[in-house]
């Protein structure tokens, strides 16, 4: 295990903003994750559990403590289910996208949607990763976690895990607990494309025969690199942490508050059905209505030229000025609509 001092985080983020680790090490194996526990907490030191970097606003002045980037590889498939499904347990380290090319590949469907989306296997249970009408708690069967509690390692059922959206308990009641070593996606094989969002739809509109697996998976990064939502090197709208904020999700009563504003102004608010008796309002729209149209912003932070939820690097970028630029949106948004605007990137080293 290779403990370095004084790294830089920033190249290991998407955002590529952020101070050093004090220390860093890249855990390949469970036993590796479990040494570098024991040596934070030989020396007490905060520990941060660091994936692909791609949901994370670091600060400026870094981390004081260890940085544990979890680098444990693997996609094995197992023999079908009873149930039909083939299982795949991969390693937390692996890329997220290349996962979901190998399952599209074996012609295996429930993540397809989720095509295009950087970061890391183990961090997609965290948030409950979801995009164009896929959640990854559609299809995750258990997740083996290192528990910090005990220094086990367990299984934790789908149930276990508590998701919700963007939720799970690794981002809200045990945060911090848990190090997710590895993760067992349960797919369809030979099943057809999950094709019910209107941005795929209307990109297959007027064929006649269904789009298969593949076909999908190209439709989604064809559109997510339209919207910035693609890493692609050299473009600065993808140099972000993804959708900025997340999208509200309002009571029947906070929903009709907000239409009566938006009616005000001659406006309709775009929202979809949440919960039972809950409403999801679009975050992009709320931004954009407040004054901050897409490319808004100028020096190093704005927002993407392609999509009004992102915040961007345009180089050379703080996290002070990213943070400055988030608390204008959420006061604005929150004066005009009077809706507050939660941020989805997890805030590091603050
Ligand atoms: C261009 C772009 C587009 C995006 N599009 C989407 C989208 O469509 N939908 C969506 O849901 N998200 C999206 N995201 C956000 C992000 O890609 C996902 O949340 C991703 O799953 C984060 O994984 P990561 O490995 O990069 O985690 P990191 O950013 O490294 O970490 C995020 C959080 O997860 C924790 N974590 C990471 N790995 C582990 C582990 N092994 N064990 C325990 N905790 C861990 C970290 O401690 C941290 O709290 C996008 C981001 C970008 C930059």
């Amino acid at each position: 295990m290779l403990l370095q001092e004084n790294v830089p985080l920033a190249p290991l983020t998407t955002f590529r903003i952020g101070g050093p680790a004090r220390f860093l090490v890249a855990a390949q194996s469970a036993v590796d994750v479990q040494r570098a526990v024991a040596f934070a907490q030989s020396k007490s030191l905060p520990l941060f559990v660091l994936g692909g970097g791609s949901n994370l606003v670091v600060s400026d002045s870094g981390w004081p403590g260890l940085v544990l980037k979890v680098s444990i590889t693997g996609i094995d498939r197992r023999s079908a289910e009873p149930d039909g499904k083939v299982v795949f347990d991969v390693g937390a380290g692996e890329p997220w996208d290349r996962f979901v090319s190998q399952a599209v590949l074996a012609r295996c469907a429930g993540i397809e949607c989720l095509s295009g989306i950087p970061g890391s296997v183990g961090g997609t249970p965290v948030q409950n990763v979801g995009a164009y009408g896929q959640e990854v708690s559609q299809t995750i069967a258990s997740v083996e976690v290192f528990d910090q509690k005990d220094g086990q390692v367990r299984e934790l059922c789908r149930e276990a895990c508590g998701f919700s959206y963007r939720s799970s308990i690794f981002n809200t009641t045990e945060r911090g607990r848990f190090i997710i070593l590895r993760v067992a996606y349960a797919l369809t094989p030979g099943g057809e494309p999950h094709l019910e969002y209107a941005d795929l739809k209307r990109h297959f509109e007027g064929r006649e025969t269904r789009p298969d697996l593949a076909e999908t998976r190209e439709a989604v990064r064809h559109i997510r690199a339209r919207k910035g939502m693609l890493i692609v090197a050299g473009d600065s709208d993808c140099q972000s942490a993804g959708s900025f904020f997340k999208n509200p999700v309002l009571t029947q009563q906070q929903h009709e508050d907000l239409n009566q504003r938006a009616a005000a102004r001659g406006l309709t608010v775009p929202s979809y059905p949440a919960l039972e008796k809950s409403r999801k309002v679009s975050a992009a729209w709320l931004v954009e209505k407040s004054g901050f149209a897409r490319g808004y912003g100028f020096g190093h932070v704005g927002i993407s030229t392609k999509h009004a939820l992102a915040i961007v690097n345009r180089g050379g970028a703080t996290a002070a000025e990213v943070l400055a630029l988030k608390d204008q949106i959420q006061q604005r948004v929150e004066e005009i609509w009077g809706v507050r605007l939660e941020p989805e990137p997890v805030m590091v080293g603050f």
